[in-house]
């Protein structure tokens, strides 16, 4: 799987000092002054392709850029795939419809309300954009598709006009296209700036820890964890399952509670009805709360249905314990929102017969009620990770190469 991460440069919010940060990178460590700071930000991260021609007037056109899968249900199956493209976030077609590789091969800068230049406006939908990503290669009807995006975000490249020709403000080289016409489209600059804010606990002062794409730091003395978000640090519910053995690893999982139209999905038998489960429902099953889950980490396509299938199928039952497990915990990667989204795909992957997706997967919706964080414990063998209860493996070089996604 080939993925085109790029670079930031910035300055360390604390020294001053030049740093450079993965595109992945929630959580940022100065290398000069040792100071941790949080990278938070509101709707999307906005970056700019720094622009080689001074003395022009430019102008930046917004691209979103797209990275994470696209499932697609079919009446015999799921098929899915990773995308990683950018897309023109506006409709005009004087500029070119992706960037290309460009991002790879340059280092990006965060926008900043000191970027000097015009600014479009992004007026193609993100939606929009993704329904580029379409399976059309199929004779089959696609029932359901949905795109998981692990990265959604905006990157602004730069152009100039020269005797009514576009240029390609990196490159200083023009566009073999049409004259261009589009003063009325400019519009001023999107009030948007990156964020840091100190790694430290809100409660108690502390050092918050965690791997630097995490979403969720974690407090070892107050013994919470903390989400970056739009709103700075928050304290999101947790829980986590006790380890029967000893060294255990944890990986996040998120538990989800949601209503499910068209179908009876309450409760563990109506689970066991639905996926047509090897067994037979006791009025014991009945009282057991149905729950989705997914990983809370990003993965590739596959074992991510593979993943949510095995944990929801098992429905662990384990009292929920609500403190931080000890020992390695993997990081929170992949946010509930993006989890949410794809409770219809984990759904279409259980529900037997097959013919009852034709019938009724464009019809279900399904409507969040509530998500809790699980901490779900693994025993750390050398090469997987194995959870002996649910007889699910994750190798170790999976979760090395979802680092980047
Ligand atoms: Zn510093
Ligand atoms: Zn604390």
């Amino acid at each position: 799987m080939k993925t085109s991460d790029f670079l930031i440069r910035h300055e360390c919010p604390q020294c001053g000092a030049p740093a450079e940060l993965a595109e992945t990178d929630r959580l940022f460590q100065c290398g000069y002054c040792k100071v941790r700071s949080c990278l938070v930000q509101k709707d999307f991260f906005r970056y700019v392709i720094p622009q080689n021609a001074e003395n022009e007037d430019i102008f930046y056109v917004p691209y979103w850029r797209l990275k994470g899968a696209v499932f697609s249900c079919f009446s015999d199956g799921i098929r899915e795939r990773f995308a990683d493209l950018s897309h023109r976030a506006v409709e005009s077609s004087d500029f070119p419809i992706s960037l290309g590789f460009r991002t790879q091969a340059l280092k990006l800068q965060f926008l900043s309300p000191e970027t000097t230049g015009h600014f479009f406006k992004p007026t193609l939908r993100v939606e929009t954009a993704i329904n580029c990503f379409n399976d059309e290669s199929s004779k089959k009807p696609v029932l359901y598709q949905e795109f998981i995006g692990e990265t959604v975000s905006v990157i602004y490249a730069p152009f100039y006009l020269k005797e009514e020709k576009l240029y390609d403000a990196v490159l200083n080289k023009p566009y073999p296209s049409a004259p261009v016409c589009f003063e009325k489209e400019k519009e001023s600059k999107p009030d948007w700036r990156i964020r840091f804010i100190a790694a430290l606990c809100p409660n108690c002062g502390w050092d918050l820890q965690g791997w630097r794409n995490s979403l969720m730091l974690h407090c070892l003395n107050c013994n919470c964890i903390w989400h970056t978000g739009e709103q700075g640090l928050t304290k999101p519910d947790f829980a986590t399952i006790p380890a029967d053995w000893e060294d255990a690893a944890w990986l996040p999982f998120w538990r989800i509670r949601a209503d499910v139209s068209e179908i009876r999905l309450d409760s563990y038998a109506d689970l066991i009805r639905v996926a047509n489960l090897p067994q037979v429902a006791s009025k014991q099953n009945s009282d057991m709360r149905f729950y989705f889950w997914t990983p809370a980490f990003k993965v590739q396509p596959q074992s991510f249905l593979r993943f949510a299938h095995n944990m929801t199928v098992y429905q662990p039952q384990d009292e929920l314990a609500h403190e931080l497990p000890k020992g390695t915990i993997y990081p929170v990667t992949l946010p509930d929102t993006q989890a949410i989204q794809s409770l219809k795909i984990h759904l279409a992957g259980f529900i037997k017969p097959k013919k009852m997706l034709e019938e009724k997967l464009r019809k279900i919706e399904i409507t969040h009620r509530q998500s809790l964080l699980v901490y779900v414990p693994f025993q750390n063998t050398h090469h997987e990770l194995i959870q002996p209860d649910i007889t699910m493996s994750v190798h170790k070089n999976l979760l090395a190469a979802a680092k980047n996604l």
